[in-house]
């Protein structure tokens, strides 16, 4: 009798499956994900986050025996892919995405990570154009090669995430060097403009702005020994920033929290936003506080 009341026992098996099917515990859970510079600091907490989080990730790198560890110590190439790849090289990129949709099926995320600061010269008129060009190349031209080439699998798919790691230098002078604040602006620039374009095919573009995080591309010539929160205050000082919330320490990981969010089915009617995790640096006025 489809009338009949169900008895307690009944519902409650019905509401265990439905929370199943619709709250997953893991947020990427059967997504395929694709991580450039994922060998070492913010990408390699990405991977790591990512692979918690349920997704098998290609790690994309010019470090290949940082990235092999990596791959080993998440269980091997049953769940990580490692596969050298210079995103500066437009083949390099196809590669490695062809590699990931071989393995693994598909690609449901590409982050867009790897970059250099370049050199260290703020003085216009001692610029080095072939320092600026490689800075370029790698933190523009390689954005532009994967958002290319991870459109070519996502637009048949009808659905995709794409992430780039911007920077605080992408919204404001003065944090580092011409070249790399230049790239900055841009990768925010294009992901705007393929937002636009992609939107129609459910794909999402966005970035993230970290402001100053510990790792080998903010402290470069970190001596042996030394203190990493000098190395961090000599940094900010070299790039006349200062945190805004005091005492607290942001972590490759709190980024890679920001781009998990991204990535996931909850950001579903996000993009083309440049998602800054700055402890609200580049929008307060210091002098005011
Ligand atoms: P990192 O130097 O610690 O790691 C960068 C990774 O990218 C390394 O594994 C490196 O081998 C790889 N890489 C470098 N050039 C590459 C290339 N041509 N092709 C492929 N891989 C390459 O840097 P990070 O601090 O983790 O920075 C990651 C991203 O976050 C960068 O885009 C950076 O501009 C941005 N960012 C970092 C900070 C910070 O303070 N650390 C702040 C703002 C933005």
């Amino acid at each position: 009798n489809p009338r009949r009341r169900r008895d307690p026992p009944e519902l409650l098996r019905e509401d265990v499956c439905r929370r199943r099917i619709l709250l997953p515990k893991k947020r990427l859970e059967s997504k395929v994900a694709l991580v450039t510079g994922g060998a070492a600091g913010i990408g390699e907490a990405i991977v790591r986050l990512f692979r918690e989080q349920g997704a098998k990730v290609c790690i994309a790198d010019i470090q290949d025996e940082a990235g092999q560890k990596i791959r080993d110590s998440l269980g091997g190439d049953q769940y990580v892919l490692f596969v050298h790849c210079d995103v500066s090289v437009e083949e390099d990129v196809s590669r490695a995405v062809d590699a990931t949709a071989e393995k693994f099926g598909t690609l449901d995320i590409m982050v867009n990570n790897a970059g250099i600061t370049g050199q260290k010269v703020t003085d216009i008129r001692n610029v080095d154009f072939v320092e600026v060009r490689k800075v370029i190349d790698i933190n523009l031209l390689g954005v532009f090669h994967g958002i290319k080439h991870a459109a070519r699998i996502m637009i048949p798919n009808k659905k995709g995430s794409i992430i780039s790691l911007a920077s605080v230098a992408s919204a404001i002078g003065g944090m580092g060097p011409h070249s790399y604040t230049a790239s900055k602006h841009a990768v925010v620039g294009l992901t705007k403009s393929v937002a636009a374009e992609l939107g129609k095919h459910g794909i999402r573009v966005n970035c993230v702005s970290p402001y100053a995080v510990p790792t080998d591309l903010s402290m470069p010539h970190l001596p042996q020994g030394e203190r990493k929160d000098d190395a961090l205050k000599d940094f900010l000082a070299f790039v006349g920033g200062e945190a805004n919330l005091k005492g607290v320490d942001l972590l490759p990981k709190d980024i890679a929290q920001a781009v998990l969010y991204l990535a996931s089915d909850e950001a579903r009617y996000v993009s083309a936003l440049n998602l800054m995790v700055d402890g609200g640096f580049t929008s307060v006025n210091l002098n005011l506080r």
